[in-house]
């Protein structure tokens, strides 16, 4: 599942591509894609807008179009592809946004779970979506009182507190793990647990890890390319995620693999130590 950096490498190869293009009719071929509003409505709000602009909160996109806002989830492998008009549609392709040139902007979703919803521009805040999300993972949003009060109170491990969008947004299970690695904390510590320090270098790890993992375009893991069809390379800087039974590159001790709320977690048992 593509997490905050590689949404935000999506973004940016997206913006590159579509940003001051109208769509000039939207076609849906896979009805259950489009959350909100109705389908026949989605289809004729977006025909005729300007896609202005294109952000990210946490795991969403983000198409700032004339009037509406687009908010597009990936989930777990969803992606958009400019493709031209002759260009045949996959089994795969759900949703068209035809633009005012010979391109049409497609989105791809093999496993059909992705999102998508419109809402009003000013009235994004206040979007089921987005209205319970927690800061994004930066040093200018992410403060540690917000974690402190997050955590003072739970009896949730951290790995689960660290997947909670309503916490921090856009975290997903890979970064978690790099995460609670780069802090020395145990991912089944439980959120109350974790004393004043241990929290300041919690937040110190999410900001830098996130920051270097968007700074390299994100991790692939087995074929996930963003919409130049380029791929991230993160993942030659991961220490623990997908290195069972592989040494720590601090320790020299054996990398396990856990489970930890459901979610296969990687981390090394003498650094991260409960
Ligand atoms: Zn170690």
């Amino acid at each position: 599942m593509p997490e905050l950096p590689e949404v935000e490498s999506v973004k940016n190869g997206l913006k590159q591509l579509v940003v001051g293009k109208s769509i000039t009719e939207t076609r849906v071929y896979w009805d259950n894609i489009i959350k909100n509003p109705s389908v026949s409505e989605f289809k004729r709000r977006t025909t005729g807008q300007i896609i202005t602009d294109i952000k990210r909160r946490g795991k969403f996109l983000l198409f700032i179009l004339d009037s509406d806002i687009l908010i597009s989830h990936l989930r777990m492998e969803g992606k958009y592809r400019l493709e031209n008009r002759d260009e045949p549609l996959t089994k795969h392709t759900h949703v068209v946004f035809e633009l005012d040139n010979i391109k049409e902007l497609r989105y791809l979703d093999v496993r059909k779970f992705g999102k998508m919803s419109l809402v009003k521009k000013g009235k994004l805040k206040d979007h089921p979506s987005i209205i319970n999300l927690g800061p994004e993972p930066t040093d200018e949003a992410l403060t540690v009182s917000h974690l402190v009060k997050a955590l003072e109170k739970t009896g949730r491990p951290i790995k689960a507190c660290l997947l909670d969008q309503t916490i921090v947004a856009g975290i997903g299970n890979i970064y978690a793990d790099e995460i609670l690695y780069d802090a020395y904390i145990h991912p089944e510590k439980k959120g109350k647990e974790l004393e004043y320090d241990e929290i300041c270098r919690l937040r110190e790890s999410i900001i830098k890890i996130i920051r270097c993992a968007v700074e390299n375009g994100g991790t692939t893991i087995r074929t996930y390319s963003n919409a130049y069809g380029t791929e991230g390379s993160y993942q030659t800087y991961l220490s623990v995620y997908g290195k069972t039974n592989e040494k720590c590159s601090r320790c020299r001790n054996t990398i396990e693999k856990i489970k930890v709320a459901q979610r296969g977690t990687h981390y090394c048992p003498n650094c991260q130590k409960m």
